[in-house]
């Protein structure tokens, strides 16, 4: 993909505004089954918010000094029901989506979710495979869950975990939940027959970067796959700064330096998040999300759907496109040509690459945009 990237100029060109009303009154289009975009990025990672609440208030992402009793958050006519999640998800498989997350805030908050992912689990891909269908949670209702999500159909699991400390954890959850819940979650999905789960563990400097060495002994002979994040400045209210961001390469090194080695292994395929290695002495896995030290805007075929139904092509857009509007107001066949044919305009416009144009911008008023919580649009 990457020799075929086509450099935009200049930072004005973003964001990209779309006429909605013209999109929506052109001529209908039958589903593409592969959508490329301005820069030949396609179409094929779908992730889902299914909730914009949470029981914890991770400082990084829901702090709670925002996200407080006086916050107001989407009344339950407003969330996007499993049928509408279902016919809209459908619609992006065929226009070549292979993968799809669930996420929120935290989606195993979303009453009887495994029926969403019953629902999902029956849809097939434009080359009639099985999605790969996933979903990333803070583990605290997993060990309740697990049986059923497996059951249901979910191929895949991702859990956020940032500390093993207790005291810790606690810090960054913001809510003393105990980290002990947390590990029971994750023995619990790997007892019900989750494989090789991922491991998601966010890095800010002042609190949790003493856990990396501690999280990587733990991890290193299981069969799962720590990820390390770069704290990312991510909506607006989580007060964000460069200061607080732990390097990649740092954490390589600390780990060298901890007698843990790193050896890189081959990407599975090119839009793939996460820089990929292994114990040099382990067939242990490791991951490092470097959406700050190194942008990978180039090969992401993610859009998200946020949980009013609105279709976001980028995890720092200010605005997103109202599919619900569609499904509510117009007849079933109607509502569907309309939104294959709005996603097909708009993914054929993107040309998102904040984190790219984020690491070339030289002062912060490019990072102080308002842009929408991660919460909202999910991670
Ligand atoms: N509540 C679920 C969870 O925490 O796993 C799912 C939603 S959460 C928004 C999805 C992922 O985004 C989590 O792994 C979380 O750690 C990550 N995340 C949230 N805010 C972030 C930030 N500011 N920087 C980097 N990652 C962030
Ligand atoms: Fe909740 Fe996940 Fe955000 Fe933490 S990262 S506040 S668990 S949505
Ligand atoms: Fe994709 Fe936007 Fe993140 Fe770049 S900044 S990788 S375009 S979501």
């Amino acid at each position: 993909m990457s020799n075929k990237f086509i450099p935009i100029q200049t930072i004005q060109s973003l964001p990209n505004d779309l006429d909605i009303n013209r999109l929506a009154s052109s001529p209908l289009q039958v589903p593409s089954g592969q959508l490329y975009d301005t820069l030949l990025r396609p179409l094929h990672d779908l992730r889902i918010s299914v909730t914009d609440r949470c029981n914890f208030r991770c400082t990084y992402c829901m702090p709670k000094d925002v996200f407080n009793k006086n916050y107001v958050y989407l009344p339950q006519t407003d969330l996007l029901s499993f049928e509408e999640i279902l016919r809209i998800a459908k619609i992006f498989v065929a226009h070549g989506v292979r993968k799809i997350r669930l996420t929120g805030g935290e989606p195993l908050l979303r009453k009887n979710l495994e029926e969403l992912v019953h629902m999902l689990s029956a849809l097939k891909t434009v080359d009639g495979n099985s999605l790969d269908l996933t979903l990333t949670t803070n583990a605290a209702l997993l060990a309740k869950k697990a049986q059923n999500l497996k059951d249901a159909g979910l191929s895949r699991i991702t859990v956020s975990l940032d500390a093993l400390n207790d005291h810790v954890f606690k810090q960054m959850n913001d809510v003393e939940f105990p980290v002990e819940q947390v590990l029971e979650g994750i023995q619990a999905a790997e007892s019900v027959g989750f494989s090789q789960i991922k491991i998601n563990m966010v890095v800010k400097k002042s609190v949790n970067a003493g856990e990396v060495v501690p999280m990587a002994r733990f991890f290193k002979d299981s069969p799962h796959i720590l990820r390390f994040i770069e704290f990312m400045d991510v909506g607006s209210s989580n007060a964000w700064c460069l200061d607080e961001v732990v390097p990649s390469h740092q954490i390589i090194d600390d780990l060298t330096k901890a007698d843990m080695p790193l050896i890189p292994l081959p990407a599975h395929n090119n839009s793939e998040t996460a820089a990929r290695f292994q114990h040099l002495d382990s067939s242990g896995e490791l991951g490092f999300i470097s959406s700050v030290s190194q942008a990978f805007c180039h090969d992401c075929s993610r859009a998200r759907l946020s949980t009013q139904g609105k279709l976001y092509t980028c995890l720092f857009a200010s605005h997103g496109y109202d599919l619900r509007q569609h499904l509510r107001n117009l007849s079933l066949d109607q509502a569907d040509l309309k939104i294959a044919n709005l996603i097909q305009s708009i993914w054929e416009k993107r040309n998102d690459r904040y984190s790219e144009l984020r690491g070339m911008a030289n002062d912060s008023t490019f990072t102080d945009r308002q842009k929408i919580e991660m919460s909202y649009i999910g991670g």
